[in-house]
């Protein structure tokens, strides 16, 4: 029964054929023993969720993820719920309230589970940044499963829970659901409300959900969509029904290829699985047109300028006095800030909180956070350039597969370079998606990057949508215990 998607344990759910409870049970049995080996849950509360899968079955129907079982990246606070953030600064917080997204899942009759695995702070593409495990890849033993919402994906890819929601700043859910070979989605900035997700980046951060086909990417993105006034950029907009997006066919739709993506780097295997997939769409009716984004060479710069800026102000709040874990031992106030942060944050989040201090310092401000932000500026006046001549552009997610543990642990300047295909995104605000597309030849997933104007969710769910009906590796699932 875990291996089910969403759409279809709501059916076995509606005809009476399973139960909430035993979804759940399935489950919980799953975790048990899988997750040994996948490490991705930091926090599950058993029995919380088979209450709420009885109270569930009791009464019947409800909402559209009426008595589904879910998980979430531990960034979203939850009120009964530890939340860590993957952070020994906020071990043992318990947030006072709920992040909008957790209760919007509720509110749809979904069962949260518990809380998944993460790079400390979102700050990580490996998921090897963690102060409390290191997930691992289902489809591989000992490789890394991305990151930073690695354990969102992993869970998701190995059945462990029906959709995850992840946090994506530079990639955070587009290439993690690449590496593990499942759905993800980071929406429009300000199409989901970011109330209650810890912040990292705000100018960057958007919520999304990770799932194991295109159809349930939409019924979640329904879920978790819409106006907050809690979060003001959160955007007053109507939230169309994305299920209806996924229609056959791809007539009159224009696919743009940005030749920037395709540069030397990207792995022939992941060159080969895209191409691959571009042809599916053309099949399907799109018209493939080259297109240009001038400026990509800027992102990864520009990105690791402004993250890491908006990180150093955003991170300052963890100083011992109001959240998580404080040094006990100082006798002074400076001194109990002091360790309590040395202590506290792990190599990655302080070389963030260094280099976007500097950035933002008297003097150096000009040079490097105001530049960063007009060229910024240059990025997403590419994208609006060439979606005046298509209506989505298609690149690889990653310019690799999944890599092993620790093999570039020591070289942050790496990890930063494998983010280049993702940030431009958030970077523009506007929607992405990785779908997958195929596999390596030795046995891992490779996914298809999707970008649309903003607001334009429904043409990335229309594609991708198409390309799983035609790709033939949907429902592939990894070999486990
Ligand atoms: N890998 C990028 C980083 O380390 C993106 C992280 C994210 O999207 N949260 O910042």
């Amino acid at each position: 029964m875990h291996q089910l998607t969403i759409h279809e344990a709501k059916e076995k759910l509606s005809s009476k054929e399973v139960t909430s409870v035993a979804l759940v049970q399935s489950v919980l049995a799953r975790i048990d023993a899988v997750d040994d080996r996948i490490k991705s849950y930091l926090n599950l509360d058993r029995e919380k969720a088979l209450v709420a899968a009885e109270q569930a079955d009791m009464q019947g129907e409800g909402g559209l993820l009426h008595g589904i079982p879910v998980a979430v990246k531990d960034v979203l606070c939850t009120q009964d719920m530890p939340t860590t953030c993957g952070s020994r600064v906020l071990d043992g917080f318990i947030p006072p309230y709920n992040a909008t997204a957790i209760e919007k899942l509720t509110d749809a009759g979904a069962i949260i589970l518990g809380k998944l695995a993460m790079d400390e702070f979102a700050m990580g593409s490996t998921n090897e940044n963690c102060a409390f495990q290191i997930p691992e890849n289902p489809w591989k033993k000992e490789y890394v499963t991305g990151g930073s919402s690695g354990g969102s994906a992993a869970a998701v890819a190995a059945d462990l829970c029906f959709a995850s929601l992840g946090s994506d700043t530079g990639g955070s859910i587009r290439q993690p659901a690449s590496l593990c070979g499942v759905v993800g989605m980071k929406p429009t900035y300000g199409r989901v409300s970011r109330y209650g997700l810890v912040a990292f980046a705000s100018s960057l951060d958007q919520v999304g959900p990770f799932s194991k086909d295109v159809s349930d990417c939409a019924l979640m993105m329904n879920v978790i969509s819409g106006h907050d006034r809690r979060d003001s950029t959160s955007i007053n907009k109507k939230v169309p029904d994305f299920t209806r997006a996924l229609t056959d066919g791809m007539q009159g739709v224009r696919v743009g290829i940005p030749r920037e993506y395709f540069s030397e780097g990207l792995d022939p295997e992941v060159d080969r699985a895209v191409r691959n997939g571009i042809e599916m769409l053309r099949e399907a009716g799109a018209e493939i047109i080259d297109v240009s984004l001038p400026h990509t060479e800027y992102c990864v710069a520009v990105y690791y300028l402004v993250a890491p800026a908006e990180a150093s102000s955003n991170l300052a709040r963890y100083d011992g006095v109001r959240f998580g874990f404080r040094d006990m031992e100082a006798t002074s106030l400076i001194d109990m800030y002091r360790h309590t942060r040395s202590q506290g944050f792990g190599d990655e989040v302080k070389r963030r909180i260094l280099i976007g201090t500097y950035a933002l310092s008297a003097g150096y401000y000009d040079a490097y956070y105001k530049k960063a932000s007009q060229v910024r500026t240059l990025i997403k006046d590419d994208f609006a350039t060439a979606f005046n001549r298509c209506d989505l552009v298609v690149s690889p997610v990653t310019p690799t597969p999944a890599w092993k543990i620790g093999e570039k642990a020591d070289d942050p300047l790496a990890l930063y370079l494998s983010d280049i295909l993702t940030i431009s995104a958030n970077l523009a605000g506007i929607p992405g998606l990785s779908v997958p597309c195929g596999f390596s030849s030795d046995g891992l997933p490779i996914g298809m990057q999707m970008q649309a104007a903003h607001f334009n969710e429904e043409i990335l769910l229309k594609a991708a949508w198409n390309l799983e009906q035609r790709a033939g590796v949907a429902g592939r699932k990894p070999i486990l215990p």
